[in-house]
């Protein structure tokens, strides 16, 4: 079998196309394919579909494609252009690879799979392509992606800010909850970052959403009552966020504390930071007997952790009342407590509590969108990779946004024998 039979069988290539020539170069392990179209052929317009004669060609286009034993594989053509009486000069919608793209449809898809499992050096390493080529094929992948992503709005919403690198820079990414995708990525963590979300959908079709999981952020909440309707029942804060609060707390009791005690040269809480962070099952056997220890001293940290572990009973209550009947009594012990920043906290809370408690109706929480969170942490640890703020949403959706990221070939081919054209085809002229 010689070359040109062998790689049109593999490529699949289909008259009027065929292989002209192939070039191994063995030394530089490279093949280089020629395509050519036999010369009686039509061309379909890529607007009207119709088939007209043969204009001219554009100018040879590269496709890299995936390698053939090791060796790099280049495929060359040039497109036919047509003519139609409606439409002008057109190029064909090439059926190697997409227009704007010097790979083939497999290649690129190949490169897409590389990038989903690896970071950006060991893709680009692995399909030895530049960095720059590499980046290519990520960002034409989420373009891609987002203009056939379906218009619609989730029903259950989580908002949540993430700092990027370091700096504090902001984002505001918005969640769909059950999908488990990142809907939306937008700068800094204000009220327009998430109104532009928002604005991209009408009065009717933001009236489907039910529920929003968020952080007791002002801007959210404002951006969210603005456009939300009936907002006041569908906003749930988030109650790891809500712990969050009570839980740094805890830190600043036990760091005032501490200060105090090694005044008087005393050290006992040296080294214990997590201990009272840590939910109480998820103490490490190994420092159990510590913390126990350390629980029987009369210690302000020890009433301020007992204070926090307690508030985590609110989230199991079913109701809305019951849940906030539990809270006015923990309300009144953490109050009462003489630890400022417990009572600090406590009224923040107490300042939003009407829509902690939605949590019995909607029970939502940012944390179901964890395997998207786990995500994000992986892209972030790698960010050395994404040279600006731009280049990180793109990887955020690249790799959370549940995108369609593939290419696919023109459906109907571009060519045909001119014969085939008159007799089933029309359309010609
Ligand atoms: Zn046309």
């Amino acid at each position: 079998m010689d070359d040109k039979i062998l790689f049109t069988k593999i490529l699949g290539i289909k008259p009027p196309w065929f292989i002209d020539k192939v070039e191994v170069q063995e030394k530089r392990q490279r093949i280089d394919i020629y395509v050519d179209h036999e010369a009686d052929i039509r061309v379909r317009c890529p607007v009207c579909n119709k088939f007209y004669g043969l204009y001219d060609h554009s100018p040879e286009r590269i496709y890299r494609h995936l390698d053939t034993c090791e060796m790099s594989t280049y495929i060359h053509v040039r497109l036919p252009r047509v003519n139609c009486p409606d439409h002008g000069v057109k190029r064909i919608d090439s059926e190697f690879g997409e227009n704007g793209s010097d790979m083939t449809f497999a290649f690129e898809s190949f490169v897409i799979r590389v990038a989903q499992e690896c970071s950006m050096e060991a893709s680009s390493r692995l399909c030895r392509l530049s960095w720059d080529r590499c980046w290519n094929a990520l960002t034409r992948a989420v373009n891609r992606g987002r203009k056939r992503k379906e218009h619609r709005i989730p029903e259950r919403i989580g908002v949540d800010e993430k700092s990027i690198a370091r700096g504090h820079k902001y984002e505001t990414l918005v969640y769909d909850i059950d999908a488990a995708t990142v809907e939306y990525v937008s700068d800094d963590r204000n009220h327009q970052s998430l109104e532009s979300y928002y604005q991209q959908f009408n009065k009717e079709e933001r009236g489907g959403v039910k529920a929003i999981a968020m952080d007791m952020w002002d801007p959210y909440i404002n951006a969210t009552k603005a456009y939300i309707p009936d907002a006041d029942e569908k906003i749930v804060f988030d109650r790891f966020h809500v712990m969050r609060h009570v839980i740094d707390a805890v830190d600043k009791v036990r760091k005032l504390e501490h200060r105090l005690l090694k005044e008087h040269g005393e050290q006992t809480l040296k080294g214990t930071k997590y201990l009272w962070l840590w939910s109480h099952e998820n103490i490490p056997d190994w420092r159990k007997e510590q913390f126990e220890q350390l629980r029987d001293k009369d210690l302000r940290v020890c009433r301020a952790w007992a204070i926090k572990e307690n508030l985590r009973h609110m989230w199991n209550y079913r109701y809305a009342a019951y849940m906030r009947k539990y809270f006015t009594k923990w309300y009144f012990w953490a109050t009462h407590s003489r630890l400022e920043p417990i009572k600090k906290a406590a009224r923040t809370l107490k300042a939003h509590i009407d829509n902690i408690v939605t949590y019995a109706k909607h029970r939502i929480t940012n944390a179901l969108a964890e395997g998207v969170n786990a995500k994000i942490e992986k892209i972030k640890r790698m960010a050395c990779g994404y040279r600006n703020r731009a280049h990180y949403r793109t990887a955020i959706y690249f790799h959370c946004g549940g995108l369609d990221l593939f290419p696919k070939p023109p459906v109907k081919p571009c060519l045909s024998f001119r014969a085939l054209c008159t007799q089933h085809v029309g359309g010609t002229h």
